[in-house]
């Protein structure tokens, strides 16, 4: 026996007009649907027909975390500050943590993430090598002060995320329970209906090695990544300024090796290179009575010699060092991740103002500082690591044009190692009576965000369009005329119901078929049965939502095609 909901008792209003200020299509069409409704920046209250479909993706994230063995636990998202102090995420956080205090005054903070919390649980409950390995998990409330939380439930300030954590003796024991939380994301996401990638990632704020992300490619994404036409390789852009960084062929000469002492003509400039002097090159800096005039940064933008040659005597041409950046805070934007700045990912074009907002397709505004002092911030020789890569950049495996694309992370996985065993000193006695450092990994899925992601990648002109395992409902009924259809629909509501089929059924009094038909659309059941004007004869319709097909069948076909 299924649920059957009743339209004329269901907490659900339907809005003909998008929310003002929504820019996304989950955010618009969320609301619209009655889904979701927005409580302040970023939060979110999860109406009846969101909290089935959040619920649904939550159960497969569920049952697939059990299928690799992981127990579900349930931490506290209210914590004390201790455990983030002993790791440094307290302070390397920053605006990112929600921070309180209690009436006595001792500081908490919102959980943004759990490792800390969890190798304390570990550190408690296992104590020998036969107690690992562990995976455990828990699908739970989130908090991070996002910058600009403005993508409806896709970044929320508040949020759910499925996070596990792996616990083992040994790398290898790592490796295999990375790969099993890889395999259960794919499945996760296949079930889901999900479009995704794979790519690698750096690890941000985790402090991880090995680091792969699950991307859903689609317009509202806030992350870049490039895709090999070619061969396999797929990868974050902020991973792949690491990656491309070994190139220095045709010109992507490493600025280390450009480290002249006298001022070069561009002809000596070019002979040092050992190019031609008509050649267009990166990574490279140009000044011209000690004002930089071009930047060439790989994948960026270059210096075409040659064209300079036009302009100037070649005399007056200086090559600059990375030395030249130093306290040149107009040229450099720094990535800040929560550990400070992290790397320097791009040196402004000299003729854009100091401070003017220049955020490349790679980056994320709450990410990226500017007016980061070269010699201050990052050494000297750290720049080198800058790279803001372009579509059609050579593909670092085997040297096709990459392709770019916007995504959203729906998941990322990573080989955490020692470094939270190493903070907590979490060991557990070996096999040779000796203790063993465990080794780490963790692994998150934002299963709010699914939601908005399933509804970027499918939703159409029409409204919301789910996939049968993740929509509120199986079969959404519509009585689209006066009483007899009514009591037709509430009755192949009821026998789909007793056949275990989830049934929307909108029998509401004094609403037109029309609104009843758009409505429909909108809430996104994948097919929609249609008791109309040939009730009588006990005939109905049947929609697919997303193939707009259309079939007249009799009652008795239609509920044996729905069971
Ligand atoms: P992002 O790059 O989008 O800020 P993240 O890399 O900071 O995400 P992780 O720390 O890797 O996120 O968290 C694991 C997962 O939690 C992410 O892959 C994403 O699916 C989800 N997630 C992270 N931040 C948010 C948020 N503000 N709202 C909803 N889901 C989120
Ligand atoms: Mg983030
Ligand atoms: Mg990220
Ligand atoms: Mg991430």
């Amino acid at each position: 026996m299924a649920q059957v909901q009743r339209m004329s008792r269901l907490m659900v209003k339907t809005l003909r007009d998008d929310p003002a200020d929504a820019e996304t299509l989950n955010h618009k069409l969320l609301v619209r649907a009655g889904y979701v409704r927005r409580t302040a920046a970023g939060i979110w209250t999860w109406l009846p027909l969101g909290k089935k479909v959040y619920e649904n993706v939550a159960r497969v994230v569920r049952e697939e975390m059990d299928a690799i063995g992981g127990q579900e636990v349930l931490l506290p998202a209210l914590l004390p500050k201790e455990p983030y102090e002993a790791s440094g995420r307290y302070e390397e956080y920053g605006d990112l943590l929600f921070r309180l205090k209690d009436r006595k005054g001792s500081d908490y903070l919102l959980g943004p993430t759990h490792e800390e919390i969890f190798t304390q649980v570990v550190k408690d409950q296992c104590s020998s090598y036969k107690d690992l390995p562990v995976i455990l998990y828990q699908i739970q409330t989130k908090y991070r002060d996002e910058a600009r939380p403005r993508a409806g439930v896709l970044r929320g300030r508040e949020f759910q995320m499925k996070d596990s954590y792996s616990f083992d003796a040994s790398d290898e024991g790592l490796a295999e329970a990375y790969a099993l939380h890889r395999a259960a994301y794919q499945r996760i996401f296949e079930r889901l209906g999900l479009d995704y990638r794979i790519v690698s990632a750096v690890s941000g704020a985790m402090g991880g090695s090995a680091s792969e992300e699950f991307l859903a490619p689609a317009p509202a994404g806030e992350d870049t990544f490039v895709d090999c036409p070619e061969c396999d390789y797929a990868a974050n852009t902020e991973a792949v300024t690491f990656a491309l960084k070994p190139v220095s062929t045709d010109g992507h000469a490493a600025v280390e090796e450009l480290d002249t002492p006298d001022t070069p003509t561009i002809e000596t400039l070019a002979e040092h290179l050992g190019v031609p002097a008509s050649a267009t090159l990166k990574n490279l800096l140009v000044k011209v009575d000690g004002e930089i005039v071009a930047v060439g940064v790989p994948g960026d933008r270059e210096v075409d010699l040659g064209k300079l040659g036009e302009h100037l005597a070649p005399a007056e041409v200086e090559l600059v060092t990375a030395e030249d950046f130093v306290g040149r805070d107009d040229l450099v934007r720094g990535y800040v991740g929560p550990q400070g700045l992290e790397k320097v990912r791009y040196i402004a074009d000299p003729r854009v103002a100091p401070g003017t907002s220049w955020i490349t397709g790679a980056n994320k505004a709450d990410k990226h500082a500017r007016n980061v002092v070269c010699g201050r911030d990052f050494e000297v020789d750290d720049y080198v690591d800058v790279v803001v890569v372009e579509a059609g950049d050579p593909c670092p495996a085997c040297g096709a044009g990459l392709k770019l694309d916007r995504a959203i992370e729906i998941g990322h996985i990573f080989q955490l190692g020692r470094k939270y065993a190493d903070t907590f000193q979490l060991d557990v006695l070996g096999q040779n009576g000796k203790p063993v450092r465990v080794t780490m990994g963790s692994y998150g899925i934002g299963v709010s965000r699914a939601v908005a992601a399933l509804v970027e990648q499918t939703a159409d002109e029409q409204g919301l369009c789910w996939s049968k395992e993740i929509a509120p409902a199986d079969v959404h009924i519509v009585a689209a005329g006066k009483a007899v259809q009514t009591e037709l629909a509430l009755d192949v509501a009821e026998q789909l119901g007793a056949a275990g089929v989830r049934v929307l059924v909108d029998d509401r009094a004094g609403v037109s078929p029309g609104v009843k038909f758009t409505d429909a659309e909108l809430i996104g059941v994948p097919t929609i049965l249609v008791a109309g004007r040939r009730s009588a004869d006990g005939v109905v319709e049947l929609k697919d939502r997303r193939s707009g097909e259309r079939e007249e069948l009799s009652v008795a076909d239609a509920i044996a095609r729905l069971t």
